[in-house]
């Protein structure tokens, strides 16, 4: 852990520079190694029901699909825009022979997911006939009988009625629109595909046919963001009364095309609202949301009933559960061990073609990192229970994480009352930040990539 606080103030960063501050995981994607990839095979060779705590090990299932109409300017992931249908073809055939060959693994023989994750990419790139060609294949090895929640993310202008019809009769329970903003020429300059008219069309239609849960992304502080158009927008996601908003704070790694430009032009600051102003926007969206009863769950979301809308995969991803990830670049944690596929596309498909498995790289976290993962995470929701984290790690967190709590408090970050440790409004606008302080220093040096 960091050691007793060394700054009065936190280290405030003003503009938007180049880099990820988001904190997904824990140790940072850039300690996975190749070196580490027989311990993610051994782990599959373990049969799963040797302890207590491996059988209650939730499962579930993350399919990764890298196809986009467009690439949006702030994109970092590896998206492909020109597969043609033989290439997607070869793709969804590749996911399933890799889930073949996990299928039949002593860790996963027989096990029954609890909610499965369609994520891009686009995943609603997909036509009909390939999204049934993939999920029935999907089924047909691993049973679907008891899950609970199918996400699918969807870029508006993908979806037809047609299209939608088939995603909710394939089981998806929760349909995640990228939004993103509701004005054409934000949405224009920022390399998005999809423009309004799409959105208002889509997002009526799967109301119409009943997906038991819509949940809309949103960015603050896309490029020629202002106050004004950032307040309409939010006034149209308020009308369309979604079951659950995401709203990111939007940042420029380095692999976008936002940077590439800055880069060109020798500019260091990204042309994009400051930190503060970004911190500001969530906020009043926060604010009109919770003017008609919403709740904040998170540093990036609110719901509108957290009591019906629960998102069994984000608890499970948080919490350290089984997850089976397949396609390209994707990233899973099986049986203690976190692994992440190939990311480019041919070495990929070459790999499972070659009946291989596609990992690249992979890491087994110490009990410490374990403990130090659940516990970042579960700030990053707003509130955690100290008792819970004692009777899962034997350690009271209080004591575990003394130093860096005793940082966000000297903030003036935490609520501390009883058995909850909270974090302020102002804390969670700006948490992923924060969450450094509570790094191995040997983690703080790594590039967070
Ligand atoms: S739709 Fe999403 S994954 Fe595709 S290019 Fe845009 S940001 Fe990237």
């Amino acid at each position: 852990m960091s050691d007793v606080p060394t700054t009065a103030t936190p280290p405030l960063r003003h503009e938007t520079t180049a880099g990820n501050y988001f904190v997904a995981n824990y140790p940072p994607f850039a300690f996975w190694k190749p070196e580490f990839v027989g311990q993610f095979e051994a782990a599959l060779d373990r049969p799963r029901l040797t302890l207590d705590s491996q059988r209650s090990t939730i499962f579930g299932q993350y399919v990764h699909i890298p196809f986009c109409r467009k690439r949006c300017h702030f994109c970092y992931f590896k998206v492909y825009t020109d597969k043609d249908s033989s290439e997607v073809r070869g793709y969804l055939d590749a996911l399933l022979s890799e889930l073949n060959v996990y299928a039949r693994k002593p860790a996963i023989r027989g096990r029954k997911p609890r909610f499965v994750y369609f994520g891009g990419g686009t995943p609603s790139y997909l036509s009909p006939d390939q999204l049934n060609f993939l999920t029935d294949g999907m089924k047909r090895l691993l049973s679907w009988e008891e899950v609970e929640e199918v996400t699918f993310e969807a870029e508006p202008g993908t979806l037809t009625d047609h299209k939608l019809k088939a995603i909710r009769d394939l089981g998806v329970t929760r349909l995640s629109l990228g939004i993103e903003h509701f004005d054409d020429h934000i949405l224009e300059i920022n390399g998005r595909a999809h423009r309004s008219k799409e959105i208002a069309r889509a997002y009526a239609f799967a109301r119409e046919i009943g997906f038991p849960q819509i949940n809309i992304d949103l960015i603050a502080g896309m490029v020629e963001e202002t106050e004004d158009k950032w307040r309409e927008t939010v006034a149209k996601a308020v009308a369309l009364r979604p079951d659950s908003v995401t709203i990111y704070q939007m940042e420029v790694p380095f692999n976008t095309g936002i940077y590439q430009q800055m880069k060109a032009g020798g500019k260091l600051v990204a042309p994009v609202a400051d930190w503060e102003t970004k911190r500001a926007w969530v906020n009043y969206a926060y604010g009109e949301f919770e003017k008609i009863g919403y709740t904040v769950t998170s540093g990036t979301t609110v719901v509108r009933d957290p009591a019906q809308v629960k998102f069994i995969y984000r608890a499970g991803l948080f919490s350290g559960a089984d997850i089976l990830s397949i396609g390209v670049a994707s990233f899973g944690h099986l049986g203690g061990v976190h692994y992440q596929n190939h990311h480019e596309f041919q070495p990929y498909v070459d790999a499972v073609n070659n009946g291989k498995l596609p990992v690249y790289r992979a890491l087994t976290p110490s009990a410490e990192e374990r403990y130090l993962r659940e516990f970042m995470l579960g700030l990053k929701l707003g509130s955690v229970s100290a008792d819970h984290y004692t009777k899962k790690f034997g350690v009271d967190p209080r004591v575990q994480f003394a130093a860096p709590l005793a940082t966000l408090s000297a903030w003036g970050f935490l609520t501390n009352g009883g058995d909850r440790i909270g974090v302020t409004r102002e804390g969670l606008l700006q948490i992923d930040r924060l969450l450094h302080e509570f790094f191995e220093p040997e983690h703080k040096t790594g590039r967070y990539a």
